[in-house]
């Protein structure tokens, strides 16, 4: 078998082109406000594409870039300043933080209506009564590639590897409201690839390079690959790949000094799965999209609301 490559790019730029046209439409321009704290060079990465997405999309965006050095009140203080500006709809502050700063109370001091990531208690909480809430961006995407590629969710075992409260947990409750049959496994779980083996549709979210291989995936499934990890080791790129794709990625190592792998071993998901994510080019383009998504969604409920 070979699997089919879903499409996050086509299904990440079909909902951008929603997101334009929604704010099109608006009587106001919506607003996200970006906080960045210190200088991690992903993060960097990860706000930058943010903040230039919502200004391809038609919307106003704040970037607020703190030193590292910043107290937690000082930051606090901000979040306070943007929660009370009523032309801000979104306020997202970038993980990580430096260790001076207390995340849980950063996140908790987020008004749950402007909390765009969907991380904020009140919102994890509605998504777990089955409220509407805005819901985080990672596992929100994965709902839209498996919804947009027509692959079948109800009924289906969904086996999600991960039980982080960015990925995993979210993605559990969004594929029980999709009704799937939901098991949720971590770095406890007995006998892995044997649970993993069931899934019809398989979610990795665990932060290690191609760890699901082959013995993990059920022949036929749906495979996930919700990891981003950088790779800078050859030997590892020649277990995972083959053909042309492990010269392209032998040639990237060469040229940058790492390569981008998710959690699964492509070779094996592309020879035993029905369907697969590719990374990059897969889940990771989809969460920008979705966070455009959910700032617009806020602000049109909260200044219905107002
Ligand atoms: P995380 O907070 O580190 O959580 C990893 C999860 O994997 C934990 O629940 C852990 O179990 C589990 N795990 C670790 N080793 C395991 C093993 N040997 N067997 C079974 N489970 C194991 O990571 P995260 O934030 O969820 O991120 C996961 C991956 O997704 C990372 O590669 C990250 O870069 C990527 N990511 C991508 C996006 C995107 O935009 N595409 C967004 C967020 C994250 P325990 O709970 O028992 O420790």
């Amino acid at each position: 078998m070979t699997a089919k490559l879903l499409k996050g790019k086509e299904i990440a730029e079909a909902i951008k082109l929603e997101v334009r046209a929604a704010i099109g439409i608006l009587p106001f321009q919506p607003c996200l406000a970006v906080v960045r704290v210190g200088d991690d060079a992903a993060s960097a990465v990860y706000v930058g594409s943010k903040v230039k997405t919502s200004e391809e999309l038609g919307m106003r965006s704040e970037h607020h870039h703190l030193g590292i050095e910043t107290s937690q009140a000082d930051l606090l203080e901000l979040v306070n300043r943007l929660n009370r500006d009523p032309d801000v709809d979104g306020i997202l502050v970038q993980l990580p933080l430096p260790k001076q700063i207390d995340e849980t109370a950063v996140i908790e001091a987020i008004d749950p209506a402007k909390d765009v990531d969907g991380f904020h208690p009140i919102n994890v909480g509605r998504l777990s009564l089955g409220q509407e809430s805005l819901v985080p961006c990672t596992p929100a995407g994965v709902i839209e590639i498996l919804k947009r590629s027509e692959i079948e969710i109800a009924g289906k075992h969904a086996v999600i590897v991960g039980r982080s409260n960015i990925v995993g947990k979210p993605m559990a409750m969004l594929l029980l409201r999709e009704n799937a049959t939901v098991t949720i496994c971590h770095s406890r779980t007995d006998d892995l690839p044997s649970v993993t083996r069931r899934a019809d549709i398989l979610v990795a979210a665990i932060g290690r390079p191609g760890f699901i291989r082959a013995g993990h995936i059920g022949k036929g499934a749906t495979v996930i690959d919700v990891g981003i990890n950088s790779v800078s080791d050859p030997y590892l790129i020649r277990e995972l790949f083959e053909g042309d794709d492990l010269g392209k990625r032998l040639a990237t190592i060469e040229k940058r000094g790492a390569t981008l792998v998710g959690d699964v071993s492509p070779k094996d998901a592309l020879e035993k799965a029905a369907n697969f994510t590719p990374v990059p080019g897969g889940v990771g383009l989809l969460t920008v999209a979705m966070l455009m998504k959910n700032t617009v969604q806020a602000a049109q409920r909260r200044r219905s609301e107002n």
